[in-house]
Formats: structure tokens, sequence, C-alpha cells
């Protein structure tokens, strides 16, 4: 029985490939041609996903336009950084305002210290911040940071972490992770993490923490988890910094306040460009005022776009004029309704299958038992291929309904989608749960 459930999944599969094959034929064609000068014709790993992605044509607040012709409802929202939506009039205002008046200029601008300020004015634990490129260099500069401030040389991370391309903490390993030497603990493993920082304490710099782990799978960390790593960390000198590059959005001061713990420092990305390139890296004064250049001990810190216009227009437009505490708040409290909804469903059908999350960051699983950490999710190798393959299933369905999410199942909300959008995405899980209900049954786990 367990041969001929393989040989539906596979077939289902098969089936599913082959008619998103055939609607696809530009982005089939384009993804051939870049191959041409890009490994696998790919330059973000996270964007590719057999057989071939969809390549977008055009966006338009929460709609996507694929190169064939398709419209989906977009709700990857670019794995956060989209949080205002593809044509938000006063962002597109900022960015043309900012152009007309010329980029590139190599000198302060009139935006970057009004958007530095507004976010300092929001996460107040960031008493000084620095604009970066990404979150990727926020982290790589907020730990170098640490481990200048404090004279050691570890950090400290989790497993299923990802606090950028070269600080993936999978459990599959990296190849490519930044030198480092790096102690692993457990997420949401108080004991087992407050152990690895008393063992380590005399040469560690540095604990960094996801909130909420988002390319993990939206494992929330439990706030005591959270509150022991605080505590932790003063006992031993230890710089924390809390990576709230996903979860900056889930109130207007990010996970820390809704959390009450203030970290050392934090990272930020994502939306807070405006839905351009964008990093920060900021917290106490006493760590970041090392950068003042006047200094004559000061640390340098360089960035030829740290401070470029469009991304310093678009992120202070962005924080001032759109994104008020309310229209955050509704923003999450769609997200949480959406979660509920989904965990509803699954549990009418008595499918193992979960939304987790919080606010408005969801990511759906095919796993019956609670999700705490990425091992308890993680099966044998033959388990994992199967549900990775019942994973690719949904993720065509999904597609063929007008639904775009993340392959491994991840949803970001943005400003413009609506009730009736997030009625048609539940309609969709809800007609694959009842379409795939035995295939679901039989290769989650
Ligand atoms: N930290 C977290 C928590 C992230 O989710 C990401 C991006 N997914 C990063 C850091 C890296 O940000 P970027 O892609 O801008 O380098």
């Amino acid at each position: 029985d367990d041969v001929r459930v393989n040989a539906d999944l596979d077939s289902t599969l098969d089936e599913a490939e082959a008619r998103y094959r055939a609607a696809n034929p530009r982005s089939l064609a384009r993804h051939q041609a870049a191959g041409a000068a890009m490994p696998g014709g790919n330059t973000r790993t996270v964007l590719h996903y057999p057989p071939f992605p969809l390549a977008w044509a055009k966006g338009e607040g929460a709609t996507l336009t694929d190169l064939d012709g398709h419209r989906y409802t977009d709700f990857l929202g670019e794995y956060t950084a989209g949080l205002y939506g593809h044509s938000n009039p006063v962002i597109q205002d900022a960015v043309r305002a900012a152009l007309a008046d010329g980029i590139v200029l190599g000198g302060p601008n009139r935006y970057e210290a009004e958007l530095a300020g507004e976010i300092s004015r929001r996460f107040p634990s960031l008493e000084l911040l620095r604009f970066c490129n990404s979150g990727t260099e926020a982290n790589l500069f907020a730990l170098s940071t640490a481990r200048a401030v404090t004279g050691r040389a570890k950090i400290l991370a989790f497993t299923g972490g990802y606090h950028g391309g070269v600080f993936y903490y999978g459990l599959a390993g990296s190849a490519i992770n930044a030198p480092f030497p790096t102690i692993l603990a457990r997420y949401n493993d108080a004991e087992g993490a407050a152990a690895a920082i008393a063992e380590h304490a005399a040469d560690l710099a540095a604990v960094v923490v996801e909130p909420m782990q988002g390319s993990g799978g939206c494992i929330p960390g439990d706030p005591g988890f959270l509150a022991a790593l605080r505590a932790a960390c003063d006992r031993h000198g230890v710089v924390l910094i809390f990576d709230e590059v996903m979860t900056s959005r889930l109130s207007p001061g990010g996970r820390q306040a809704l959390l009450g713990i203030t970290p050392d420092m934090t990272t930020l990305g994502k939306y807070l460009g405006g839905g351009l390139s964008f990093g920060a890296f900021g917290g106490r004064r006493r760590f970041m005022e090392r950068y003042d250049p006047a200094r004559p001990d000061a640390i340098a810190h360089a960035g030829t776009f740290n401070n470029n216009v469009l991304s310093m227009a678009a992120g202070r437009a962005g924080l001032t004029r759109v994104l008020t505490p309310e229209a955050l708040s509704a923003l999450n409290a769609r997200g949480e309704a959406l979660r509920e909804r989904l965990n509803a469903l699954a549990g009418k059908r008595g499918l193992p299958v979960q939304a987790t999350g919080c606010g408005s960051l969801v990511n759906l699983h095919f796993h019956r038992g609670t999700i705490r950490a990425v091992e308890d999710y993680q099966g044998d190798a033959e388990a994992n291929a199967r549900r990775a393959k019942l994973t690719r299933l949904f993720h065509l369905d999904m597609i063929a309904a007008g639904q775009y999410l993340a392959l491994r199942g991840f949803m970001a909300l943005s400003l413009p989608i609506t009730d009736a959008d997030c009625d048609r995405l539940a309609a969709a899980v809800d007609e694959f749960l009842a379409t795939r209900g035995r295939l679901i049954e039989t290769n989650a786990r």
C-alpha cells in the first residue's frame, strides 16, 4: 500500500508539473535563456523552484502578472520586504521626487537623518543606528560590532536561524557561512541556550536570535526563552542581538516591544526601505557611538550605497506617511485571522496541516505535532523527501488557483491585501485539503 501511495504522490506531482509547464511557456523560455549567464538561471536561491519559477512582468497593489499574462494574488510579499505592495502612490511619489533631484550624490542627503530618527523613535532600543544595504550586511555589522566592543571572538546562533546569505543555520548547514567561530543552540530551549552561553562566556561576543524564526518556518520564540537569553547575556556580558529583519513589522516597535525585552543591538531590513535595498543596525549608545568618525578611536563603517537616496526617501515616506500604528495593527490582525482560519480548516478535516507564525507572517506546515524548533518537523531522509513532494504539489496547486506564496508555505501579508483576498486564499487551501486529503494524510509527518 505504501508503494501505491508513493506512486500516487509521484504521478499527481507529475501531472501538476505538466500542467504548469504547459501554462507557462514564456516563464520557461526566460528560465532557459537566463541559464546562459547565471547558474541555473538564478541569482537568488530562494526564488528557484522546480521545474522553473514564474517570472514577473508587473506588480500592482497586491496583484502580480507573469510573463504569460496570468494574474496572481501576492501572498509572498517579497518575503516581507513588500509590505507596502507594488504600487503604493506615496512610495512611488517619494521615489520619483528623489529621482528627479539626482541619485548617487556622494554625500549626506536630506532623507537619511529623518529616516534614522523615525526608526529610533519607533524602536527605542536603537539609541543610535547606521544604515547598510541588506539584512545580511546588518547582521554582519552587528556581529562585528559586538566582537569589536567585547574583544571576544565567538557568536552563538540557533539551528533554523537565518540572518542572511552568509548566516544560514539550517539543519543541512551551509558551505558559504561567514567564518566566525559559531556555537549553535536549539531554538526555544532556554536551559540549553543558557548553559551554552555560560560555557562559552569568556570568549562569547554575541547571541543573535530572531524573535520569531522566519525562514525556519515562522516559529515564534517563547517569551520565556527570549527573556532567558536576555538574562544570560546580562550575566555574562554578552551582546544580545535581536534580528528583527522580518519581525520588526509585528508592532510599531517590533516584536521586542510586544515582549518588553530590550536587546543590546537590533538588525533591520526589508520593508523599512520602502521596498528598495535596505539594512540597518543599531542599539546601545555606548556601542554605536564608536562609529562617530570624529572620535580618535572611531570604528570605520563603509558602504557606497548605505544612504542611497532612493531607499532613504522611500523608507522615510513609508514610515512617516503610510505605516501608521493603525495600519500596522490592521495588517497583523488580518494575518492572525488568516492563520486561525487555515488552522480551523485543517482541524475540521483532521489533517496534519498547521499554520504557524505571528501577526502578518504565516507559514503552512504539513506536520501534526507542535513546532517549537526546526528539529521538531524533521524526519528521516525518506519522510522528508515525501513531504517535500507534497509541499511542491501544494505550491503548484496554489499557483494554479492564482495564489502566489513561497514554496515552503510562507506568506507575508502586504497592506493592499484585502479580506476578500484572504477569503480566496482560504478557499484555495480548503480545496487542496479536500482534493489531496489522502496524499496529505499519508505524506505529511
Ligand atoms: N535576517 C532575517 C531574519 C531574514 O529573514 C533575512 C532575509 N530573509 C535576512 C536577515 C537577510 O536580509 P537580506 O536578504 O536583506 O540580506
